[in-house]
């Protein structure tokens, strides 16, 4: 859970990388509704905190519930951030992001939690446990994140340009 905005990283990259088959906004609404979860779990003192949420199936759940809901609210994001120039979010859109950003936290998730069972309820195994080290893992993130937005800047330009 305190690693959540590490995971936009690479969901930077995708965006930039794809263009407009891919919502960023709901990419990190599903980032922000997986961890709910963890979230709730160290507030009541729970000794798994990477519980239903944290597995394929349970994050493919989420992912189509972020893309109900993140249609919307996504829609109002950009629209309070004054980047209506990437309205409107379509359902594919919408689903991408939310596929995505849902399967890419459990990868990522996979490799740096212990207390995680991606799998259930088929096996128990982690077999992507420390694939690559923790700092290596961090780095990724945010070298994606940097190089993601270096791509989305060079392919938008400046979307928070004011008076043009
Ligand atoms: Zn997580």
């Amino acid at each position: 859970m305190p690693f959540t905005p590490l995971h936009m990283g690479p969901g930077l990259l995708l965006r930039g990388s794809v263009r407009g088959g891919f919502s960023l906004m709901v990419f990190g609404w599903t980032q922000i509704l997986m961890d709910l979860e963890p979230l709730y779990g160290i507030l009541t003192d729970r000794e798994q905190l990477h519980g239903w949420s944290h597995t394929w199936i349970g994050a493919t759940l989420i992912a189509l519930l972020a893309t109900l809901t993140g249609k919307y609210l996504g829609a109002w994001g950009l629209r309070l951030l004054k980047l209506t120039q990437f309205l409107p979010i379509t359902w594919g859109a919408a689903l991408a992001g939310a596929l995505l950003g849902g399967w890419s936290h459990i990868l990522l998730d996979s490799i740096m939690h212990f207390d995680i069972q991606p799998l259930r309820p088929f096996s128990l195994e982690n077999g992507l446990r420390q694939w690559i080290s923790l700092p290596a893992l961090h780095l990724f993130c945010l070298g994606a994140a940097a190089l993601g937005a270096v791509v989305f800047f060079w392919r938008n330009g400046n979307p928070f340009r004011v008076g043009e």
